[in-house]
């Protein structure tokens, strides 16, 4: 969709001095691609923007939109219909008294036949959610609906990308997120091309990319969760990482354990990591989760979102790699002795063993340090029937059973 070739622009300030405002860009962004610019202020994001429409031309290295220079004056008029601009102040951008008028301004302005228009009008308020005030007065809608106005009156031009300089920066919280799911939706449904220059982070997590940028230059870019997880490299940008990556990133200094790229409050509130050869206790009341957490540590459930992994392997996964790495967690639950079925104990205790595939020399060691480990003596118990134990007894039992399985990781939900 656009290609940018070691893109310079330089300005002339009052003084007469050169401001190298974009100092060698390359940037290649894809139809139908999400891309987020930050950057601090004066890092030249608007600048470079207002490359993409022909508002300005480079001056020196090119820009191409849909394969047209924007420095061949014959392309610039298929390129403002291919790129629309939305801008800060949603004021400024709307002409008309009556919203469907506004919306229509555009396509009559290059001449879009007049059967053609009102069609055209009725999609683009639809695309952003604004059908119902169709013959509304645009001065009496909260910001972020006349932001939504304004990118109406770009949807109605049938563009293939929309450029967006920061659209919410005069808004409220709630006009914000009007405008982010807006044109998130033009981005999926539409597959609308989108650039979005922004100074909240947040707003830069629905990106495919983010593009950091510093005085004229891009620093580094990559996916949200790339990009925020260098949560020193932003600062010293002076940008700010989501506070849940801040977060996360101080309390990794502090010693605790977590994982990499969290960046999202969901994922830090639910993120831990644990070391192998930790003793990690979970507490917390009746109901509050802890058994529905470890369930996920051996695929017992999966989860809806987020993931789980043992040594590094996702374990909901299909395929004999995750099947041995849920091998690796045995379980032990509340009422161990409910998990006993077989009539010797040796036989409880082999169960595992001999489903994970041990021979029958290995299955009898196994039974054996198994039954050490949990203080039963194998002489004395091996062949008698669990179920003529103590309450006490029977819980080593059932633990000897998932000891006897050799776990790299054992889990306790609540044994004693
Ligand atoms: P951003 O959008 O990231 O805040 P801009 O693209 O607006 O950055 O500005 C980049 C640099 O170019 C800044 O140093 C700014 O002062 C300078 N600049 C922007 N517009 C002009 C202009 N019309 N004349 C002179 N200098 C300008
Ligand atoms: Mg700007």
């Amino acid at each position: 969709m656009i290609k940018i070739e070691n893109l310079k622009h330089y300005y002339t300030d009052s003084d007469g001095n050169e401001v190298k405002a974009l100092d060698g860009i390359d940037l290649t962004i894809e139809q139908g691609e999400f891309v987020a610019i930050i950057g601090a202020n004066g890092s030249g994001k608007s600048t470079l923007a207002r490359h993409l429409n022909c508002l300005l031309l480079p001056t020196e290295g090119r820009v191409e939109v849909s394969g047209l220079d924007t420095r061949e004056e014959q392309n610039m008029w298929d390129i403002r219909q291919q790129v629309g601009m939305v801008f800060q102040n949603p004021d400024n951008q709307i002409v008309a008294a009556v919203v469907e008028e506004d919306v229509a301004f555009g396509p009559e302005n290059i001449g879009v036949p007049g059967p053609e228009i009102a069609p055209r009008v009725a999609k683009a308020l639809a695309a952003v959610g604004m059908t119902e005030y169709a013959k509304h007065a645009p001065h009496r809608l909260s910001g972020g609906q006349k932001q939504r106005v304004a990118i109406a009156g770009i949807m109605a031009l049938e563009p293939k990308c929309i450029v967006l300089d920061e659209p919410t920066a005069m808004l409220d919280p709630q006009g914000r997120k009007e405008i982010v799911s807006t044109v998130q939706k033009l981005n999926k449904e539409k597959n609308i091309t989108i650039v979005y220059i922004t100074h909240y982070m947040v707003e830069a997590l629905a990106a495919d990319r983010v593009v950091v940028m510093e005085k004229g230059h891009i620093r580094f870019m990559g996916t949200p969760r790339e990009v925020f997880s260098r949560v020193d490299e932003l600062e010293a940008l002076g940008l700010e990482a989501p506070l849940a990556a801040k977060v996360a990133s101080e309390l990794r200094k502090s010693g605790v354990k977590l994982p990499s790229g969290i960046i999202t409050d969901e994922e830090l509130a639910v993120s831990v990591a644990i070391e192998k050869g930790e003793i990690v206790a979970i507490i917390g009341h009746t109901g509050s989760g802890k058994s529905t957490l470890v369930q996920h540590l051996n695929g017992l459930l999966k989860p809806d979102k987020g993931t789980a992994t043992i040594d590094d392997v996702d374990i909901t996964a299909k395929g004999v790699q995750a099947k041995n790495a849920r091998q690796q967690v045995g379980m032990v639950f509340q009422y161990p002795e409910h998990q006993i079925f077989a009539e010797t104990v040796f036989e409880d205790i082999a169960f595992g063993p001999r489903n994970k595939g041990f021979n029958e020399e290995e299955v009898a060691k196994a039974v054996r340090e198994a039954m050490e480990f949990v203080g039963l003596d194998y002489d004395t118990y091996a062949e008698r029937s669990p179920f003529q134990l103590s309450g006490g007894q029977m819980r080593r039992v059932a633990i000897a059973g998932v000891v006897a399985m050799n776990p790299d990781y054992l889990v306790l939900d609540e044994p004693s």
